[in-house]
């Protein structure tokens, strides 16, 4: 699942082929706003907020898209051939680009923005980017798992399973710790952003300084693998209440509980 950093690496590829261009077509094919039509309309830029997408139309409206489990917006010459089986969700073109939204988990035409992003915490990438807010929304729960508790996009808003493991490991914190037996909640926080506003700039996830292929994680997509500072095997699970369970990963003896 794409997280904060991939979504602010596509917020700004809508931005070179979208901003301040007239939209020649849109094509929504989403039930709901099948009969919308923002031809003619000029997209002012596209923003990136946790996960979401904004995409800001003259007149008011925002397109909001989000990616979820595997989402993507491709870019393309207009008219461009659609390879068949891409399960198209939204289309907006202007004279030079076509984006096209494949498989994408959301997409909304609103008028106030605060309808699709206002339950959310604050943004790890976001230039208002409050840390006091988050760990202040974090700790309201200290019964919480510091796992579940990372990935709720109430408390803040970005991080993924990769994130969240990888923050874990690196802080020694074992996932299933309570929330309120974590003593530096700041530099847990602080920790986690730094890594998201690392890798928000190019593709891929590197949390160890290492580019070279299969070096670039210390425990995500590592399952099995000897840890890299103690050689612990590293374990695999998955955390959250079914059907909500998502992937993590830790070094039992890194990571005690
Ligand atoms: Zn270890």
């Amino acid at each position: 699942m794409p997280e904060g950093d991939v979504v602010y690496h596509t917020a700004a590829q809508l931005r070179r082929a979208l901003d301040g261009r007239t939209l020649t077509r849109s094509d929504f094919r989403v039930p709901r706003y099948a009969t919308a039509d923002l031809t003619g309309r000029t997209v002012l830029t596209t923003l990136s907020y946790g996960k979401h997408l904004l995409t800001r139309i003259e007149g008011g409206l925002t397109v909001h898209t989000h990616l979820r489990m595997d989402g993507t917006w491709r870019i393309t010459k207009p008219g461009a051939r659609i390879p068949p089986g891409d399960q198209v969700r939204l289309i907006l073109a202007n004279a030079e680009w076509q984006a096209v939204g494949v498989k994408l988990g959301m997409v909304d035409l609103v008028k106030d923005e605060r309808e699709v992003i206002g339950h959310l915490g604050p943004d790890l990438l976001g230039p208002g980017w409050d840390a006091a807010e988050a760990v202040r929304r974090l700790r309201a729960q200290p019964e919480r798992t510091i796992g579940e508790a990372l990935l709720d996009q109430r408390n803040l808003a970005g991080i993924g399973t990769i994130y969240r493991a990888e923050t874990l490991f690196l802080r020694g914190v074992w996932p299933w710790r309570k929330v309120g037996e974590i003593e530096d909640m700041d530099s847990l926080v602080s920790l986690a952003q730094r890594l998201l506003n690392a890798n928000k700039d190019h593709v891929g996830t590197i949390t160890t300084g290492d580019r070279r292929p299969g070096n670039q994680t210390w425990v995500y997509g590592r399952a099995g693998r000897p840890c890299r500072r103690c050689g612990t095997r590293i374990s695999r699970g998955e955390m959250g209440a079914q059907p909500q369970e998502r992937l993590i990963l830790w070094c039992e003896n890194c990571q005690p509980r």
